[in-house]
This record gives C-alpha cells, sequence and structure tokens, in this order.
C-alpha cells in the first residue's frame, strides 16, 4: 500500500505547524516541515552575504544546499528570526530553487524514516505540488489579525523584540508575496477541505482535523 499522505498549506501563523507536529504524533506519522527546509537555505544565503533577492545567487545556493541538507537543523532557533522569515520569502519565489528542493520534500513523504508509517507535509504548496496525490489535503487559514497575535506571542516568548503592529505587516507583505508568485503560490488545492482556525484553539483545529481523517483514512488511523 502507498505511504499516506497528509497535506496542511495555508498562511503564515494559522496554526500548521503546531496542527500538523500534534496530527503526526497521534497517528504516528513522520511530521515535514517544508518551510523549515526553505528557512535553513535562506539562513545560509544570508550567511554567505548572498542577496535574497537575487535569483542566480538563491539558485546557486539552492544546488549546493541539497546535498549538505542535514533534517537535524530543522529546528534550529536561527531559521525563525523575523529576518529570515523575510529573506525565505524572497528566496523562495524563484523556480529553479523550488525545484532544487522539491525532491528532498517528495522523497520523506513517499518514504519516510522508520518506525512511522505515513507523512504529514506542511508549508504553502504541499498539497497542490510537491504531494499532488495526497490522501488528504487540508487548507488552514485564519484572519491576518487572528494570526498576527499568534505569532507576535511566539516571537516574544523566544526574546525577540518585536510589536504586534510591525509583525502584521510583516505577515501581510509575507502572504502577499508568498500568494501572488509565479511558481507554487500560496492556494488551496481544489480537494482540499478548508479550515479557519480564527476561533479555533489548537486543541479544537487538532480535534476537527482528526475527524476529517478518521472519515478520509479510516484503516491508517
Ligand atoms: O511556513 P513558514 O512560515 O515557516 O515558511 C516560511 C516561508 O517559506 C514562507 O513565507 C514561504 O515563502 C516559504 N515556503 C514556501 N513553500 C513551502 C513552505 C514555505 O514557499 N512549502
Amino acid at each position: 500500500m502507498a505511504t499516506p499522505i497528509i497535506t496542511i498549506d495555508g498562511p503564515a501563523a494559522s496554526g500548521k505547524g503546531t496542527l500538523a507536529k500534534r496530527l503526526a504524533s497521534t497517528l504516528g506519522f513522520y511530521y515535514l516541515d517544508s518551510g523549515a527546509i526553505y528557512r535553513l537555505l535562506a539562513l545560509k544565503i544570508l550567511s554567505e552575504g548572498l542577496d535574497p533577492d537575487n535569483e542566480d545567487q538563491c539558485v546557486k545556493a539552492a544546488r549546493a544546499f541539497v546535498p549538505e541538507f542535514d533534517p537535524a537543523r530543522m529546528s534550529i532557533p536561527d531559521i525563525r528570526t523575523e529576518r529570515v522569515s523575510d529573506a525565505t520569502s524572497r528566496s523562495s519565489r524563484f523556480e529553479g530553487v523550488r525545484a532544487a528542493l522539491l525532491e528532498i520534500q517528495r522523497g520523506v513523504a513517499h518514504n519516510p524514516p522508520a518506525p512511522f508509517k505515513g507523512a504529514v507535509l506542511e508549508g504553502r504548496d504541499t498539497g497542490t505540488v510537491v504531494c499532488p496525490d495526497a490522501d488528504l489535503k487540508i487548507f488552514l487559514t485564519a484572519t491576518a489579525e487572528a494570526r498576527a497575535q499568534r505569532r507576535t506571542k511566539e516571537l516574544l516568548s523566544r526574546g525577540e523584540t518585536v510589536t504586534y503592529e510591525a509583525v502584521l505587516q510583516n505577515l501581510k507583505e509575507r502572504d502577499e508575496r508568498d500568494s501572488t508568485r509565479a511558481v507554487a503560490p500560496l492556494k488551496p488545492a481544489q480537494d482540499a477541505a478548508t479550515v479557519d482556525t480564527s476561533g479555533m484553539d489548537a486543541d479544537a483545529a487538532l480535534g476537527f482535523v482528526l475527524d476529517l481523517v478518521r472519515k478520509r483514512l479510516a484503516s491508517a488511523a
């Protein structure tokens, strides 16, 4: 039987990460944060003094990044700063960058490491481009204000000096760039279930999605 795959896409701070992690752990599936791969590349671009708006530099950096990619680095805090978030949405809009990082994501989704029996992917295009054949696709959304409140809280708790207004502005710019880019823009897959988490806490979102999973993946859940 093919590996069951669940994709969760949506704008920044829509709660994808928390939901995808908890869903994966409940189901015994591998959790892949595709944004973390793009963030690691952006960190490399910045730390090598390259320009995240320069296509040639970004594509060359992405090709060099693939063979040196270390999944253990996806959890380093350095990739979560506002500076890296901004550089990530710039460098990830180039076709050559996306092509280079696609195989890493597909490889893990279809062959998750043992003992995982399936995969949960989260990002912007995991249901539309990375795994269009996924068994269940979720598009998670929430108002920009609800998302900015969550993100501000998270950044402050990590010791970053930010204001709600600046975070809201950064989120809106990132959403605009992610949704209007020519390659793999942020949008729901045609067959995705859209879930608005504005009025839901993390437990309610998990319960709602687990219900969908049980209906769709009865044998794996
Ligand atoms: O999900 P996260 O906010 O960590 O993603 C950071 C940035 O990486 C996004 O704003 C987007 O530009 C890019 N990204 C992407 N495709 C994905 C995941 C993330 O372009 N599948």
